[in-house]
């Protein structure tokens, strides 16, 4: 297993994109204490203090699963889920927030990011992204003002590296099994997902939807305007409207 460590860098993700494109093997991980400039999708910032677990892993996966990025979120995110919860001293406490986010509570702990090089039209590459509040101090999160929170209080080991040992070990095993896993992976997922129902904000053009469903291709459907519609993985960005539960 390929870990390569680092103290404080900008982002985990930029380490991670040099190293695959000289072709590290899949399943090198980029580690990093600190980042400085951590990235969530549509480059929004991801605050990334020491206490953190940040890192990226470098990805080749099947043509298969290639052509179905909106499943490898979801396959990552189960992943992510199921090496947590071993760690947690309560179980089975998380949720997900549609697609890339880990919840308890329904505050944000965790969050994935998916980047794909293409090369002749093909993913060449992904490059995936995970940041956990593992031991972050909550006061992080009221300085910045993000409505997150940290399982500082919940993990039982203390170390790092042995919690992201399993995750990798799942994350790859979940990659590995796809398809033959997918109905039990996707059943896992919508069963965590507490929002179908809910009334949300399209971020993209500020519009209020419903959360209809989401299908087995890891799409998230929407009723907006009375209408139904349908967005990928990446394609969207939902503001939950909390207060409807
Ligand atoms: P959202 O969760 O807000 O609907 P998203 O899942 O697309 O959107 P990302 O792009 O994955 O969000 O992450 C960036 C956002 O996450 C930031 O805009 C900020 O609100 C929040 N954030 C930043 N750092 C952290 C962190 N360490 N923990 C939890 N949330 C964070």
């Amino acid at each position: 297993m390929v870990i390569i460590y680092y103290k404080q860098v900008t982002s985990t993700m930029d380490i991670a994109h040099d190293y695959a494109s000289k072709n590290f093997p899949h399943g090198t991980i980029i580690l990093a204490d600190i980042q400085t400039e951590g990235r969530g999708r549509l480059r929004r910032k991801w605050i990334s203090p020491e206490g953190g677990l940040w890192f990226s892993i470098i990805l080749y996966p099947s043509i298969y699963l290639k052509k179905k990025i909106d499943c490898l979120g979801i396959l990552i995110s189960v992943a992510v889920y199921k090496a947590l919860d071993i760690f947690l001293k309560e179980k089975d406490i998380l949720n997900f927030k549609w697609p890339n986010d880990l919840e308890l509570n329904k505050k944000k702990v965790a969050g994935i990011l998916l980047e794909s090089i293409y090369e002749n039209n093909e993913i060449k590459y992904i490059i995936a992204g995970v940041g956990i509040n593992l031991f972050v101090e909550q006061s992080y999160f009221q300085k910045y003002d993000i409505d997150a929170t940290s399982l500082k209080d919940l993990v039982l080991v203390e170390d790092k590296l042995i919690i992201l040992k399993e995750i990798r070990n799942q994350i790859l095993s979940h990659i590995a099994d796809y398809p033959d896993n997918w109905d039990y992976v996707f059943q896992f997922y919508k069963s965590r997902f507490p929002y179908i129902g809910s009334n949300a904000v399209n971020r993209l053009n500020g519009k209020e939807v419903k959360i209809v469903d989401i299908d087995d291709n890891g799409s998230i459907i929407l009723e907006e305007e009375n209408k139904i519609k349908k967005y990928p993985w990446g394609g969207i960005s939902l503001e939950i409207k909390r207060i409807t539960y």
